[in-house]
């Protein structure tokens, strides 16, 4: 049967111009917890309607007695992002892409955020002179072959403001590729629109990093703005993380990335959740994760399976968790046993048989601007990729 996705709705004491309204959406965030608690909080009504419904999703918007606990890990900057912003909105910690804060507003203020030191502080839009500092950076940088605006969200932001940002980061030559990572397309579809479609596509190529947890958050509202973006062009991928009782069985994750898939939008990440602080109950175990990914695996497209990934605390950058199918790992071959328990080898060729391939010099140029792309701080921190 092919896959349904069911309306939200809306209240009957709201009208349909006000809820389909993005900005009524992004004015009128409420509180779901009266606790009082140093991160932000709040969301949309759309996504507080659906949380209501759906009550698996509260956790994620609802402040919780077990965020005072100090539990097993508990950082501010869990990423250290901070170690690597050459300025407080720009984070360069891989040597061809940054990314940039342009606001720190969101529509929901997930209880397990990664970036709490930094999210709903109330200073909003990057200022002036901050965006024209890190736009002369990114020019002087050439080596930074992608930006990502992140935050808080890039898509609390108007058109023309994101128009103003996107149109400059493209003026820069050398900035191939923009992702936009946003959770409104979660919490507030109604953001997708034609006019945001047509500002997107004029900076292509452009990916919007979608931010879906589970299967519920998928409505037809939802499956509508996909289809609006996809049919646009916009390239869609997905970011999920996992989640202590709100998606850690393989039942829920099979049916969000099947169900992304369908909607054109790739699972990417699979993520294990950050020890920011606070978030201990969020946690998944690591070898729980794994277990999930390994159940999906064979099972699932490859199309449809994300990368279970995680970001070393501290600042180590991304680590794949990949389940290990290698039975023995021997010089001259490699016995596996696969999904559904068949097993073979893998015979090695003679190395000394092998050569390198030859590359022309262009890519050979192109390699050696990668290696010695320096990134990080200013000054003592500045780091070199090799
Ligand atoms: S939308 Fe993203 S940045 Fe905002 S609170 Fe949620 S996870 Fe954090």
């Amino acid at each position: 049967m092919k896959l349904q996705f069911k309306s939200l709705g809306k209240p009957e004491s709201i009208s349909e111009k006000d809820w389909f309204n993005w900005m009524w959406q992004v004015r009128n965030i409420q509180n779901f917890g009266n606790k009082k608690s140093n991160f932000s909080s709040g969301a949309t009504p759309y996504y507080l309607k659906l949380a209501t419904k759906a009550p698996i999703l509260k956790p994620i918007v609802e402040i919780s007695q077990k965020e005072f606990y100090v539990g097993r890990q508990s950082l501010k900057d869990p990423l250290g992002e901070e170690k690597h912003s050459p300025f407080s909105k720009l984070i360069h910690r891989y040597p061809d892409r940054v990314l940039f804060l342009v606001t720190d507003q969101c529509a929901v203020y997930c209880r397990y955020c990664t970036r709490k030191r930094f999210t709903g502080k109330k200073k909003g839009l990057s200022s002036k002179a901050e965006q024209a500092e890190i736009l002369s950076y990114i020019k002087k940088n050439k080596g930074i072959r992608e930006v990502i605006l992140s935050g808080g969200d890039p898509l609390t932001l108007s058109d023309s403001i994101l128009d103003n940002i996107l149109k400059k980061l493209r003026e820069i030559s050398h900035v191939e590729i923009i992702r936009i990572a946003s959770r409104m397309p979660v919490v507030c579809p109604m953001r997708l629109t034609d006019s945001l479609c047509h500002v997107l596509k004029k900076y292509q190529p452009v990916f919007l990093m979608t931010h879906f947890n589970h299967p519920l958050e998928l409505t037809k509202e939802v499956q509508e703005s996909l289809t609006r973006m996809a049919d646009s062009g916009i390239l869609l991928f997905n970011q999920t993380v996992l989640l202590n009782q709100i998606n850690n069985n393989p039942s829920i994750i099979q049916a969000l990335m099947r169900r992304l898939l369908y909607l054109r939008v790739k699972p990417y990440y699979m993520f294990q959740c950050d020890p920011s602080e606070g978030t201990d109950h969020f946690r998944t175990s690591i070898e729980d994760s794994l277990s999930i990914q390994k159940e999906l695996w064979g099972r699932l497209s490859g199309l449809a399976l994300p990368n279970l990934s995680l970001d070393i605390p501290g600042g180590g950058g991304k680590v794949g968790l990949v389940p290990d199918f290698a039975l023995q790992k021997e010089k001259e071959q490699w016995h596996f046993k696969g999904w559904d328990f068949v097993e073979g080898s893998y015979k090695n060729p003679v190395r000394n048989h092998l050569k390198i391939a030859t590359a022309n010099e262009t890519y050979q140029k192109e390699w050696e601007l990668l290696t010695n792309q320096t990134y990080g701080k200013k000054n003592s921190q500045t780091k070199k990729f090799n």
